[in-house]
């Protein structure tokens, strides 16, 4: 690991400004992808900002109905939030799929979405990666990409977000919140992350000098027609090949609202608006969860090694709209399949 300067934000202010003086500084809340990074010499910041004792950990109810999740707030304390377990379970199902116990102790809402890729490249400084540094090449164009996107990848990058928590935030059409130097703004999540293009070292559109301070879910949570499924090469503590959270609002057996977004497919969760438009207005049988996967899935394009991930995402989305529609979600500590 390299030398580094360390300094202790004591308010939001006071992070904001030091970031600003020091823009290859790195905020580190629970440290669990920075300090690996670091450690494999991925990123090299010459000073950290710890935020972790902002005032930043409460979960609480807006005027609006909604939700607002302070940045801070662990995994684990988010997935067990008592409001959290009964308006937004698909959530809370969401972040347990993820990681370990121990990991979602440690692991902040504003991490969360920080987190970056796991193309092993990626964390391989001696082979070429224009995540890394922009103009190097993709070594995994042409490599290993069993793991990579299917979806809007470039030919400069074909990495995918590996975050858990992310997939289930873009079903429910969440809100983030930031602040930097030129004050406060709201992020609509669709907006937050982005596809790689020909600039794939910028993960998000979040500016040098900015903090992630709140997420903010609106009102309609989808409690009772929703599931989060995760396919994996094992069945605990990997990450996703492909991840799928569904919510559905059902309205005299029909489908009136419809949300479906993936995991373990693209640089960011992927969701099409023509698929969910599709659902909407049918009766959730085979041949209509059929259709809006392949909806969704039109644009794919497999790697070398990872077109199982077509038929694989495209059983997984019915799979997972089926448990919705029935109101039986997967159960996370239940590791089979229903
Ligand atoms: C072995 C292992 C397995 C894992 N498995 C999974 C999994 O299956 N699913 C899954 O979803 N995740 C998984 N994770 C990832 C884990 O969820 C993330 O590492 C974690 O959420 C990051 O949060 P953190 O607070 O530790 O972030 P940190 O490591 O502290 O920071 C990560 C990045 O976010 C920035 N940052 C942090 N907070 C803020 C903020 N408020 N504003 C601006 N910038 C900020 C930091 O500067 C840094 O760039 C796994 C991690 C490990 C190590
Ligand atoms: S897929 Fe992206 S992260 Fe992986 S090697 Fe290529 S450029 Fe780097």
């Amino acid at each position: 690991m390299n030398n580094f300067d360390y300094a202790r934000a004591t308010d939001i202010t006071e992070a904001v400004k030091l970031k600003a003086a020091t823009p290859e500084a790195k905020f580190i809340a629970g440290g669990t992808n920075l300090i690996d990074l670091m450690k494999y010499h991925v990123e090299q910041p010459r000073r950290l900002i710890d935020i972790s004792r902002l005032p930043l950990n409460a979960v609480e109810e807006t005027g609006t109905g909604g939700v607002r999740i302070g940045a801070l707030v662990p995994n684990s304390t988010l997935a067990y939030h008592p409001v959290i377990e009964r308006r937004y379970p698909l959530l809370a199902s969401a972040i347990l799929a993820g990681a370990s116990a121990q990991l979602r102790n440690m692991a902040s809402t504003g991490g969360n979405l920080l987190q970056r890729t796991r193309c092993a490249y990626f964390y391989d400084v001696s082979t070429p990666c224009n995540k890394r540094r922009p103009g190097d090449g993709c070594s995994a164009i042409e490599g290993l990409n069993r793991n990579h996107a299917i979806l809007g990848s470039s030919a400069s990058c074909i990495a995918t977000h590996p975050s858990d928590m992310c997939v289930a935030l873009a079903a429910l059409e969440a809100t983030v919140h930031v602040t930097g130097g030129q004050g406060e703004r709201s992020i609509a999540f669709a907006d937050f992350h982005r596809l790689p293009g020909d600039r794939p070292d910028l993960d998000n559109t979040l500016r040098a000098d900015e903090i992630i301070t709140a997420i903010e879910l609106p009102a309609q949570g989808f409690a009772a027609n929703y599931s989060y499924l995760k396919i994996r090469d094992r069945l605990s503590y990997a990450f996703a090949l492909v991840s799928v959270a569904a919510a559905l609002e059902l309205e005299n057996g029909r489908i009136r609202e419809a949300r479906l977004a993936l995991g373990g497919v693209a640089h960011k969760p992927w969701r099409s608006e023509a698929a969910e438009a599709a659902l909407r207005g049918q009766t959730p049988e085979r041949a209509s969860l059929e259709r809006a996967a392949d909806i969704l899935l039109h644009d794919a394009r497999p790697h070398r090694h990872n077109a199982f991930k077509l038929p694989l995402a495209r059983r997984a989305i019915v799979r997972t709209l089926t448990q919705a529609a029935d109101g039986t979600p997967q159960i996370q500590s239940i590791k089979s399949i229903r």
